[in-house]
């Protein structure tokens, strides 16, 4: 783990950089994580963004993205699974690896996952998000991983590599590079099965005995990102300053619902940037210069 910077941001799509780059003009130090292109790289026509009449989504994502690396800012590959509170600090788990931060911006996009049912009252007992993570847990056990990312097959031969006996369902034909030794099951899962842990999956034609399920998408559901986060729905409630009902977590852009546009984004990016900057220089000014 490297050393505590002051703000980790999830998500580098147009609130995550406008965040960044206004925690930087604040004298403070940020990660900044993303695991794919944003959508707004899709539009083929963006009219309503001051200044910019008729640029396409990808040349706005350039110049914000350009933006943000002349400022030194260093957008990072990588998709945060978990965020656990420490009382004065928060620890991200970013596939798998640990980084120390004081806040947290949220900045995940609008998020279109639909929870199986079982999903959430198993996390942690035998349903993971992170191969890498959590793997060696299985070592000698049965998993099943339920490809839903264009990685998934890579995290499924790492599990049978380090000695877990793997099922891998998928809606699409098998990987070529799938390891021979994994089992194929072409379909999909429609409920996790188990009391205390997980026991088996149901894929609407039977039920596969597992200790564990591996749901290998490209994101993470708000709610099972952090513990106890107030949601309306799919989004992530927000006051004023864009705080979360969670202590020195804040969210920014789509993910605090409608209207789903850019400008709102980043105005998001920057309130949330600066109430976290504050707060920090608050603290540290009561603490004689110490967090
Ligand atoms: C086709 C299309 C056309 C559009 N046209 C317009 C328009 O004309 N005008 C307008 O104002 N708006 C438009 N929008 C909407 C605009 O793109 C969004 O409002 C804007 O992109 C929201 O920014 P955001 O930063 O909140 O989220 P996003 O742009 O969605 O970025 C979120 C980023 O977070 C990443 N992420 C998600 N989960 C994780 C995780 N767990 N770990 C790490 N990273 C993660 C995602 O991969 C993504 O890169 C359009 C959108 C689309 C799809």
């Amino acid at each position: 783990m490297g050393e505590i910077v002051d703000i980790i941001i999830i998500g580098a799509g147009p609130a995550g950089l406008s965040a960044a780059v206004n925690a930087v003009t604040r004298g403070k130090t940020v990660r900044i994580f993303s695991n794919r292109e944003n959508y707004l790289s899709k539009a083929e026509r963006v009219d309503n963004h001051l200044g910019f009449y008729h640029a396409s989504g990808k040349e706005l994502m350039d110049k914000f993205k350009e933006h943000a690396e002349a400022m030194g800012i260093k957008i990072e590959e990588g998709m945060a699974v978990n965020i656990l509170p420490l009382g004065e600090s928060f620890m991200v788990n970013i596939n798998g690896e640990i980084s120390e931060s004081k806040k947290v911006i949220l900045s995940m996009g609008i998020s279109k996952i639909k929870e199986l049912p079982g999903e959430e009252k198993l996390l942690g007992s035998g349903v993971s998000y992170c191969a890498t993570c959590d793997g060696m847990l299985y070592r000698g056990k049965i998993a099943v991983v339920w490809d839903q990312s264009k990685e998934a097959w890579e995290e499924a031969n790492f599990l049978q590599s380090i000695g877990v006996n793997v099922t891998f369902i998928s809606k699409k034909p098998k990987h070529e590079s799938l390891s021979n030794d994994i089992k194929f099951i072409k379909g999909t899962i429609t409920e996790i099965i188990g009391e205390n842990t997980v026991e088996a999956v149901n894929t609407g034609n039977e039920a596969i005995k597992t200790d564990a399920v591996f749901m290998l998408r490209d994101a993470v559901a708000p709610a099972a990102l952090i513990d106890g986060l107030e949601l309306d729905g799919n989004f992530i409630n927000v006051n004023k300053h864009m705080e979360t009902n969670i202590p020195g977590v804040y969210a920014a852009g789509d993910i605090t619902g409608k209207p789903l546009q850019l400008s709102k984004a980043i105005s998001e990016g920057l309130i949330a940037a600066q109430h976290a900057a504050l707060q920090i220089d608050k603290k540290e000014n009561l603490n004689g210069g110490k967090y």
